[in-house]
């Protein structure tokens, strides 16, 4: 017989999930005769989108080409080749009781796929479609080729909401049309596009504070964008080809654009899970400390953006992926066993000052560790490439979970800081 680790999703979340159950669960579960276990992840591409870098690729092949964009899934599993499947398609309904998950694959099958543990990392949608990968890489490489060739001819471009894919994108767009920053950041003297970033808070970028954001204020300026405060985009029409979109703002005014690029927030994919399941936002409701969807039933996990758990990111999930593994590996062991479960291991969000911005090519704000960081801080980190060269191939190999992480069970912990230690 082969029970299946069920993984839905294979962007950051999923694969990296997927690896650690390869690596560290799969080798640790009790051996039963005529028993194996597999991995099996489902996702609608073939390919991890490169979500981080999406402001750049959208203004340019040239600076952020498709093979830094997008990375074969597949491929990244060949150490693992009989126990790791590969579905291209999309999950439609969760049986919890009957422990299956349906899916919808790419070729137009319906398949009915059980599993002794499922994980679900199938993250968030951005109301721009220019963030998502929704189907294939295809289809996202030719939204961006049609994309490029407006934002040739435009003059005026509009952003929706100021938080860190907002501003990022501004500062993209902005230094593609009106070049880069002049002397000391002064704002360009004929800037070819009127770029407005508009902000529903009385600052940008949330998570950082108020002097970050009024720098990363200043370097926008210096490419030609505007930002508008304590406003909310109301409605943006479609335009017909070649005309303007007009962008209603809560303070009643319209503005007339060649583009608007809606980056208010995203919404998580959850539309297939069982309503009870989530919370008032939509996200997966689970236990923040376990990352078990208690209310699900047995076996049922959470991971990624995807959760109730997080504020999103890739480096929170870096935390808490190795949480959720080792609470799957012990519930899976005592599944097989037949005996009680061993210790819970818990996750803590780091809620630090942590954030990093590139505005341009060239410069950019952050925060690290609660510790505000220069700007050429910011474009060695992330703003030269978008952590491609720093992060791409160890996130599709894995390199992050080589090991297992260590940790000591809370009721230990404790203990051994009220100095009770049993010694
Ligand atoms: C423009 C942009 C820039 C960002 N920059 C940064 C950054 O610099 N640093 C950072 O830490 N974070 C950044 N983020 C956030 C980061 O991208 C997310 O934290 C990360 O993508 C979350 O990973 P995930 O695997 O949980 O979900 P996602 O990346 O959303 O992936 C979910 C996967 O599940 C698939 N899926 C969806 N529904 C189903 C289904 N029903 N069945 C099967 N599969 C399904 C999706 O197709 C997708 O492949 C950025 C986000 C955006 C939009």
């Amino acid at each position: 017989m082969m029970e299946t680790i069920l993984v839905l999703g294979g962007s950051f979340a999923g694969i990296s999930a997927a690896h650690y159950a390869l690596k560290h669960t799969l080798p640790q579960l009790p051996k039963k005769e005529g028993t194996a276990y597999n991995v099996t992840m489902v996702n609608p591409s073939k390919d991890l989108f490169w979500r981080i870098a999406g402001p750049r690729a959208i203004v340019s092949k040239k600076l952020m080409p498709s093979s830094k964009l997008f990375y074969p899934i597949e491929p990244a599993f060949a150490y693992a080749k009989d126990k790791f499947t590969f579905v291209q398609g999309t999950a439609t309904h969760v049986d919890a009781a009957g422990q299956t998950v349906s899916v919808q694959t790419a070729s137009g099958e319906q398949k009915s796929i059980p599993y002794v543990a499922l994980i679900i990392a199938t993250g968030v949608t951005t109301p721009s479609p220019l963030f998502t990968q929704t189907t294939d890489r295809a289809s996202l490489e030719a939204q961006y080729g049609a994309f490029q060739k407006r934002l040739g001819a435009t003059t005026s471009v509009v952003i929706g909401g100021a938080g860190p894919v907002g501003v990022e994108t501004a500062g993209e767009i902005s230094e593609m049309l009106n070049g880069k920053p002049g002397f000391l950041g002064s704002e360009p003297k004929s800037p070819k596009a009127k770029i407005t970033l508009v902000c529903a808070e009385k600052k940008m970028l949330p998570i950082l504070r108020e002097s970050i954001s009024k720098q990363a204020e200043k370097l926008l300026k210096g490419l030609g964008c505007t930002v508008v405060y304590n406003t909310k985009v109301v409605s943006a029409t479609n335009p017909a080809e070649g005309s303007k979109t007009a962008v209603q703002l809560s303070n009643g005014e319209t503005l007339e654009a060649d583009i608007y690029i809606d980056a208010t927030g995203v919404r998580p994919n959850t539309g297939f899970l069982p309503k009870e399941w989530l919370d008032n936002r939509k996200r997966i409701q689970c236990n923040p400390k376990t990352l078990r969807v208690d209310v699900a039933g047995a076996r049922i996990y959470v991971v990624g953006d995807a959760g109730s758990y997080t504020r999103g990111g890739v480096m929170d999930m870096y935390d808490a992926i190795p949480v959720a593994m080792t609470n799957i590996k012990t519930d899976l062991i005592a599944h097989i066993n037949g005996a009680a479960p061993g210790p819970d291991r818990h996750y803590t969000a780091n809620l630090k000052e942590q954030q990093i911005c590139p505005i341009g090519t060239s410069k950019g704000v952050g925060a690290f560790g609660g510790n505000q960081i220069p700007s050429l801080m910011v474009w060695g980190i992330k703003g030269r490439d978008y952590m491609v060269g720093m992060l791409a191939q160890g996130q599709m190999n894995g390199d992050k979970f080589a090991k297992e992480t260590k940790w000591k069970p809370q009721a230990v912990q404790a203990v051994g800081q009220a100095g009770l230690s049993r010694g």
